[in-house]
């Protein structure tokens, strides 16, 4: 789907990256091919990881607290960014197409059977995996479960708009500015990024937004109060932001994990931006993982190693609500 031929040659419009891809060849995603002048999607029915991990891990917060989902990826990414958590599997050292095969039918099943309330589209770019897994959310709709995203967001408008219709839940990263974009990810700005959020916005999908935090790239509380600025300004200030912490990985394996002061320093700084729901990841245990009242402080959700300890919708003394959606998935 989504994309022109011309002449043998075939141009895809599925990200903007819009790549031209000639006979026998891919795109940048590495798993879009142009055989004999159609462009296949070679990671349609190929799982390449499934897990079964609490909606917490995803991240998300807000969305269903406290349950489980089946969690898939096939091979593949559409960004190039050096510090990427999960390279092995969005860009196989050895290029190929890894994983088994499978039916949408079967994927759902093996949520059903395990009485699973929904599925995580996650660990590589969901985006590039279009046809295959609007395929499964379609089914999973069907069978009452819950779909959720996670994503860098770089997709075009028209698939953006028509997933959307089936997605239930969305995390986007947000991973910094322009300059950021272009040195580190391979893409000439954010703007894409921004235009999908205001799209699954518009069509209702639970959006929760992450920041990688990487010492010297992006670190700086200024950079953290920018993008939370942007947030509440488009996407509302409930909308919560997970400032995540940055462990050595793949091109950038010469830098040191990030400072917890650092990470708590973003948040702080979504916060005074006037977020009210900003969140430290990849630091058990320090308790900016809780979800507390924006007002007296109070621990309302308590969360301990990427799992719901315990819950509390409101606080009452202040009466604050903590927007929860997917409440009818939760047990
Ligand atoms: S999805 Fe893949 S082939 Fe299509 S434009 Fe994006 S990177 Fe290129
Ligand atoms: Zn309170």
């Amino acid at each position: 789907m989504f994309y022109d031929k011309k002449d043998g040659t075939t141009q895809c419009r599925l990200c903007p990256h819009e790549c031209v891809v000639s006979e026998g060849k891919t795109g940048i995603c590495g798993v879009r091919k142009n055989i004999k002048g159609k462009l296949y999607s070679l990671v349609y029915g190929k799982l390449c990881s499934t897990n079964i991990d609490p909606i917490e891990k995803k991240p998300l917060f807000h969305f269903a607290p406290g349950t489980e989902c089946l969690s898939i990826a096939t091979v593949g990414c559409n960004l190039s960014c050096a510090f990427c958590q999960n390279f092995e599997i969005s860009h196989p050292p050895s290029g190929g197409i890894l994983g088994i095969d499978i039916t949408p039918e079967k994927v759902v099943e093996a949520a059903t059977n395990r009485e699973l309330p929904g599925i995580a589209y996650t660990y590589t770019e969901p985006t590039i995996a279009w046809e295959f897994y609007h395929e499964i959310m379609k089914l999973a709709k069907k069978a009452g479960l819950y779909n959720v995203w996670i994503s860098n967001g770089y997709i075009s408008p028209e698939p953006a708009r028509k997933i959307a219709k089936l997605m239930d839940a969305v995390n986007v990263d947000l991973k910094g500015d322009i300059g950021f974009y272009r040195k580190l990810c391979g893409v000439p700005n954010e703007e894409p990024m921004h235009t999908a959020l205001r799209i699954y916005k518009d069509a209702g999908v639970w959006i929760e937004v992450t920041n990688l935090v990487i010492p010297g790239h992006n670190d700086r509380p200024e950079q953290a109060r920018k993008l939370a600025e942007w947030v509440k300004e488009n996407l509302g200030p409930d909308t919560p932001m997970h400032f995540s912490r940055f462990y050595p990985q793949y091109k950038l394996d010469d830098i040191q994990p990030t400072p917890v002061k650092t990470v708590e320093a973003a948040a702080k700084a979504a916060q005074n931006a006037g977020l009210r729901w900003a969140y430290v990841g990849n630091v058990p245990g320090n308790g900016m993982e809780d979800t507390v009242c924006p007002e007296c402080g109070d621990v309302l959700i308590k969360r301990a190693g990427m799992s719901m300890a315990s819950f509390k919708q409101s606080c009452e003394r202040c009466k604050v609500d903590v927007p929860i959606a997917g409440k009818e998935w939760m047990k």
